[in-house]
């Protein structure tokens, strides 16, 4: 039977210092090992795993990545590329809080008109199921018959960037709901419709120093 040492188990999961003490603890409460046991048989890593998923929101130092309120699991500070929101990543970070705040006002629906494939590709993995994606790209043939039925769908519109869709879609994508992003890239297009939500950057750090999460 092939085991594995517990440090090991736990530091892959990001647990380190007070926060292995901690992990250790909850293994020792399910049973999974005991005090003195060094290693863990490889048969139980996957119910080690689940138990420790179950317990703890491990999150990083990043005020964006603190846990929401209502999450009742217990919270653990651990190295970004561990961290359960952002994993280290930028754009899944900047995403993370995108979704949030849509969720805050209520929104499902976002329109991106422009991007390049790839980082509309990204946009749609790092949005998974969070809300709905619809885009307009050059395929679409963007004009007001073909845009403003997806405007309509919309609850908030983003012009992506200075790319050649863009400037086409910028002449029928008009009203409240649209916004522009001066920047490539997914995290600026985040940030961009973060503010939109009427969370600016200003107020999310107040609000994560009183102790809540955005
Ligand atoms: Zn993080």
């Amino acid at each position: 039977m092939t085991d594995l040492a517990i440090s090991e188990l736990l530091s892959s999961l990001g647990f380190e210092g007070e926060g292995a003490t901690r992990a250790l603890q909850r293994l020792y409460g399910e049973g999974l090992t005991r005090p003195g046991k060094i290693r863990i048989a490889t048969t139980k890593c996957e119910a080690a795993k689940r138990t420790l998923g179950a317990a703890f929101v491990r999150h990083c130092h990043r005020p964006a990545c603190e846990p929401v309120p209502g999450e009742s699991r217990d919270p653990v500070i651990v190295a970004a590329s561990h961290c359960e929101t952002c994993g280290g990543s930028d754009n899944r970070r900047a995403v993370e809080r995108m979704l949030k705040a849509m969720g805050r006002v209520g929104w499902r629906k976002l329109l991106v008109a422009g991007g390049s494939p790839g980082t509309r590709g990204e946009l749609e993995r790092l949005c998974a199921d969070g809300i709905a994606l619809r885009f307009v790209t050059a395929e679409t043939n963007p004009n007001r018959r073909t845009v403003a039925p997806l405007l309509d769908w919309s609850d908030v519109a983003a012009i992506w960037a200075s790319t050649e869709i863009s400037h086409k879609a910028t002449a029928v994508l008009r009203g409240p709901k649209v916004l522009r992003v001066p920047r490539r890239g997914v995290a600026a297009l985040a940030e961009a419709v973060v503010a939109r939500c009427g969370i600016s950057t200003r107020n999310r750090y107040t609000v994560s120093a009183s102790g809540r999460s955005v």
